[in-house]
């Protein structure tokens, strides 16, 4: 047989290795922006134009490429930054695999203007789908401009797997956080769509985060700071009052360079133990100097992953040094006493000791809540109450699914439906208790339902909330004066791609600005105090994940709004609450199950009972 294996020509081999770099457009901006600051720029400017499918540019004001390093700039393996094995050992620069612009080239139409201080003319290079369609001599200003256009235009595939420009943008807004923030002391700017997004200046850390997540985060920040042998800790987290209900503002940076690490997150999540309310997440900028030697940043193509050697040192040292910072800061105290706000007893407080400050976290304790014991439906205003009526109305015809069995409540009232419609009020029919404040029981013919508070409230809800979007007749709740909240440009961005939704849900802005909505009615369920909450829960999860079509989106707000007002687990609910749970959820169109797909409620039959005593 005849040879068969032979080189792949190295347009393919780039294509494929461009497959580990480039996997979007997020991943081109960081390449560039590394290379920028490899290159000793002092001040860089990225624009990008739908998401950066169409366009990502890079210029920045570094050492430039004579006219042969242009050239070779492109080849794979060719790079300025190592020469031997052993310097893999010794990293200072962002890049060492001399992958990134060879690959981008191979997959994108791109263009390079470069300068060094000696020349007098730059060179002008462009390159398609790796093959160099020109080169010219051109004027320009000491340093490189590298523009790259149409990403993937010669892998279908690859361009048609992209997703939305909102989610794209938004990653491109994350890697370009990242870098700002590893390097403060370079100047940035960040056009989007022909819009400046950011212009940072020059500045020291605390001021970099300052100027990228808005003015009140400076008084949010406690910093953190502890220098050892194996590694200096330097960098801020946020006030444990202040935690998000997501994950966003969580970095960590090993020698300038921005690194997942699910390990060292750990420990901080145990520096913040007892201190964080249920479901949110610590804020952390955090600096970790180690010696190059004691780092491996070699793991992975897109180098977000590192190994140290020390792990376990490391871990114990950042656990403590944030916890020492807290608690230097009187961070735990004050939450404290914002818990024990509601007990109003000035009297006794002067009796107390003062020298043991009580940190016991009550999990069930909602910041949020008027009162400890919850009305239902506080969510489920008159109107909401007729609104109710029309979704029992297919009940007549079909019976609710209770996973296989029917289930009819014992009183006479009910075995027509579950409530009396005739006389359209909602009466309790048998008696309910609440488990544990997380179950509601109750007696069926059969034998009994329990049911998940906390799901059944966000299935009806959920419905709810669908229905005034579809029909967009929500009432609004005019506030006696509008609420300001500030955001940063990026979640500006996601509440004016839904504000259409949100107007249908009864949010009513005054005005959406840079750094900052005001916002003037709220629907008729959120409290004025859950305003904040509800806006941050909503930008969180659609960050995380741009829904496509309307339907999704109107879908994603609902259950984002049911997750977050719905009543939870721990939340005591009285007599005529836990009625109102029975009979709302068995209204519901699909009372089986949560808007996340988990039961609502169980069935225990008598037969069930039964079969226990034996
Ligand atoms: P790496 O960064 O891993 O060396 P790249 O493919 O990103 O590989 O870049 C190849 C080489 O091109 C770099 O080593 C550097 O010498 C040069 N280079 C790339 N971008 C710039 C820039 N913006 N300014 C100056 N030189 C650059
Ligand atoms: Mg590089």
């Amino acid at each position: 047989m005849a040879d068969i294996i032979r080189l792949l020509p190295d347009h393919v081999a780039n294509q494929i290795a461009a497959g580990e770099v480039v996997q979007r457009p997020a991943s081109v901006v960081k390449e560039l922006l590394e290379n920028a600051i490899d290159a000793q720029a002092t001040s860089i400017k990225l624009i990008v134009k739908n998401g950066g499918k169409t366009l990502i540019q890079v210029v920045d004001n570094g050492t430039g490429m004579s006219e042969t390093d242009a050239r070779l700039s492109f080849e794979r393996h060719a790079t300025s930054k190592i020469q031997r094995a052993e310097d893999l050992f010794n990293l200072h620069t962002k890049g060492f695999r001399g992958e990134a612009l060879a690959s981008i080239a191979a997959i994108a139409h791109v263009e390079m203007i470069s300068k060094t201080e000696v020349q007098e003319v730059g060179t002008h290079l462009k390159i398609e789908g790796s093959r160099v369609v020109s080169q010219e001599v051109a004027v320009a200003p000491k340093g490189t401009s590298l523009l790259v256009k149409n990403l993937f235009f010669n892998i279908p595939a690859r361009r048609n797997f992209l997703k939305s420009d909102q989610v794209e943008f938004r990653h491109i807004t994350d890697e370009f956080h990242r870098v700002a923030l590893a390097h403060p002391n370079i100047a940035f700017q960040f056009y989007n769509n022909g819009g400046e997004l950011f212009n940072l200046p020059e500045s020291d850390f605390k001021k970099r985060i300052v100027h990228i997540f808005g003015r009140k985060t400076n008084e949010k920040l406690v910093p953190v700071e502890e220098d050892t042998q194996v590694v200096k800790i330097s960098g801020f987290i946020l006030k444990p009052e202040y935690a998000k209900k997501s994950r966003g503002e969580q970095f960590f940076f090993a020698n300038e360079r921005f690194i997942k690490s699910p390990y060292l997150h750990h420990a901080l999540l145990g520096a913040f133990e007892g201190l964080l309310r249920q479901g949110s997440h610590p804020g952390y900028f955090l600096k970790l100097a180690v010696d190059p030697a004691t780092i491996d940043i070699n793991i992975h193509p897109t180098k977000t992953e590192v190994k140290f050697d020390d792990e376990h040192t490391l871990y114990a040292m950042l656990r403590s040094a944030v916890k020492h910072s807290l608690g230097q800061f009187n961070v735990a105290p004050v939450l404290d006493f914002e818990q024990d706000q509601n007990l109003d007893t000035p009297y006794g407080h002067q009796n107390r000791s003062p020298s043991v400050p009580r940190v016991s976290v009550d999990t069930a304790f909602n910041p949020f809540a008027e009162t400890r014991s919850v009305t239902l439906p506080r969510s489920a205003p008159k109107k909401r109450a007729q609104g109710w009526e029309q979704l029992y109305e297919g009940l007549a015809q079909r019976e609710p699914q209770t996973g296989g069995s029917t289930l009819t409540f014992e009183s006479e009232a009910v075995s027509q439906g579950f409530f009396d419609r005739e006389h359209g009020d909602l009466q309790p029919h048998a008696t309910t208790f609440q488990l544990r404040k997380k179950y509601v029981v109750t007696t069926i013919k059969s034998g009994m339902v329990i049911i998940n508070q906390s799901r059944a409230h966000q299935r009806i809800l959920y419905e709810g909330f669908l229905k005034d979007i579809t029909i967009k007749e929500a009432t609004s709740q005019q506030l006696l004066f509008p609420l300001q909240m500030s955001f940063t440009p990026s979640e500006i961005q996601i509440v004016k791609e839904i504000k259409d939704s949100l107007g249908a849900v009864g949010f009513i802005f005054e005005r959406i600005g840079e750094d900052g909505v005001e916002v003037k009615g709220v629907p008729v369920m959120v409290s004025e105090s859950e305003v904040q909450m509800v806006m941050e829960q909503l930008i969180s999860d659609f960050q995380l994940e741009i829904p496509g079509d309307s339907f999704s989106q109107s879908d994603m707000l609902a259950k984002t709004l049911a997750k977050t007002l719905s009543v939870k687990t721990g939340e005591v609910l009285d007599e005529a609450s836990q009625n109102a749970l029975v009979n709302d959820l068995f209204g519901c169109k699909e009372a089986t199950l949560s808007p996340f797909n988990k039961p609502t409620y169980i069935t225990l039959t008598e037969n069930d009972i039964d079969r226990k005593f034996i």
